[in-house]
């Protein structure tokens, strides 16, 4: 069996995070190594590697957690807005193949980024 993701463990409770939202579809935490302020990451329970792995049939799961995203920056009081991030691949400068989504706010975001 492949090792489990550290975002897995995350899930799965074998390591500890500082949960800001779950249900039953999606998990949010703050990062670890915060890039901003407000460093959230919304990944999905269901173990889809990447962005480029996303299915069909994972529409509605994709949209719940855009949802769930725009409501933490609200809960989170990031109103001067915010920026949302999914590194896919070694390009994109993915480290943990788990789907992810790096909500950061709290600072103004420069760009292009790095
Ligand atoms: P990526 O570079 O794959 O887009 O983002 C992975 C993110 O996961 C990084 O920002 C990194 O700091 C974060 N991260 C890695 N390991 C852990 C961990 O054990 N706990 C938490 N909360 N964040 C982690």
């Amino acid at each position: 069996m492949a090792q489990k993701t550290i975002f897995q463990r995350i899930i799965d409770r074998e390591i500890p995070a500082d949960v800001v939202f779950e249900d039953d579809q999606c998990l949010a935490f703050r990062d670890i190594a915060p890039q901003a302020p407000v460093h959230v990451l919304v990944i999905p329970k269901k173990p889809i590697k990447s962005w480029a792995e996303i299915g069909e049939g994972d529409g509605p799961l994709i949209v719940h957690i855009t949802n769930v995203i725009r409501d933490l920056a609200v809960e989170l009081q990031l109103t001067d807005g915010y920026r949302v991030v999914c590194n896919c691949g070694d390009d994109g400068g993915q480290t943990v193949d788990h789907l992810h989504f790096h909500l950061l706010g709290g600072r103004p975001m420069r760009w292009p980024p790095g």
